[in-house]
């Protein structure tokens, strides 16, 4: 596996597999590497000739009272997963290259990133597609590799490839889970004590309102209400939203079709956790 840091050593290694003809898998990730990352790692693997995976921060996403600071950052380990996963470039942009002094785009989609997350965190998603477009346009890949376990953020990108007319194909891999079901998630290592028992609430709870959302696709409203309150009788410390919504225009549906997606944010402690089901 090849290390790479600046976009011109980046452009340099990818030019002949480029001439080749070859196609190129990007998995974009924060770091903090864990076996969700590595199935997108490992899904580019199978599909694509050259896999290039970025580990970087993205300042640009995090709220001024969140966790960018403190989010977890281990350099080596997250290489040598990338290694194990058999990715054959790592890309370890700085801050300074990717938006130098003066860098004032900004990407926004501001139909789908005002909803759910982003009315608690209003400026995380124009922070990802500002950088993802960024990204997406300095390495050309022929697909980038997204988890649902962001569907939210996955959906975004979608609707910037799309809106731009960028050639690049985006592929959606399914969220990877604990033995419990909790999602896996770079921010679960703030899970203390206690809390990890609740974290596993959520997973547990929206798989029994997708039964019940089956069973009964008109009693939307009743089900999402006691969903919340299963929620909190769990101990989950707030619910930021529970919704129902449509899979593209993330709008909430008022009757449960094949598709939809149940999605939900929790705070357990200072922890805040997502994640999501099709119906
Ligand atoms: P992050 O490092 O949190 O920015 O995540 C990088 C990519 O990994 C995103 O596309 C996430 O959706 C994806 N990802 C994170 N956790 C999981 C998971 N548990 N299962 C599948 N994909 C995931």
């Amino acid at each position: 596996m090849i290390v790479v840091r600046t976009t011109a050593e980046l452009r340099k290694v990818l030019a002949e597999p480029r001439d080749q003809g070859k196609s190129i898998g990007y998995v974009p990730t924060m770091g903090a590497l864990h076996e969700g990352h590595l199935a997108l790692v490992r899904e580019a693997r199978k599909r694509d000739d050259v896999v290039v995976a970025s580990i970087f921060v993205n300042p640009l996403q995090f709220g001024p009272d969140e966790d960018f600071e403190t989010y977890p950052r281990d350099e080596d380990r997250d290489l040598a997963l990338c290694e194990k996963a058999e990715a054959d470039i790592a890309w370890l942009p700085t801050a300074e290259e990717l938006f130098p002094p003066g860098f004032g785009l900004i990407v926004a989609v501001p139909h789908l990133s005002g909803v759910l997350c982003g009315k608690s965190r209003p400026t995380h998603f124009a922070g990802v597609t500002t950088e993802m477009t960024r990204v997406l346009i300095l390495l050309a890949p022929t697909a980038v590799y997204l988890g649902e376990k962001d569907f939210q953020q996955l959906v975004v990108m979608k609707a910037v490839v799309r809106d731009l007319g960028l050639p690049i194909e985006v592929r959606a891999v399914p969220t990877v889970r604990e033995p419990d079901g909790l999602a896996l998630s770079s921010r679960n290592a703030y899970l203390a004590g206690a809390e990890r028992q609740t974290a596993a609430s959520l997973f547990r709870i929206l798989s029994q309102l997708i039964t019940r959302l089956r069973a009964e696709s008109g009693a939307v409203a009743a089900v999402l209400a006691e969903g919340r309150r299963a929620l909190t009788e769990a101990g989950v410390d707030r619910v930021d939203y529970l919704e129902l919504v449509d899979s593209e225009t993330l709008e909430p549906v008022g009757e449960a079709t094949c598709g939809n997606r149940l999605v939900a944010a929790i705070r357990v402690g200072s922890t805040r956790l997502i994640d999501n089901m099709e119906v």
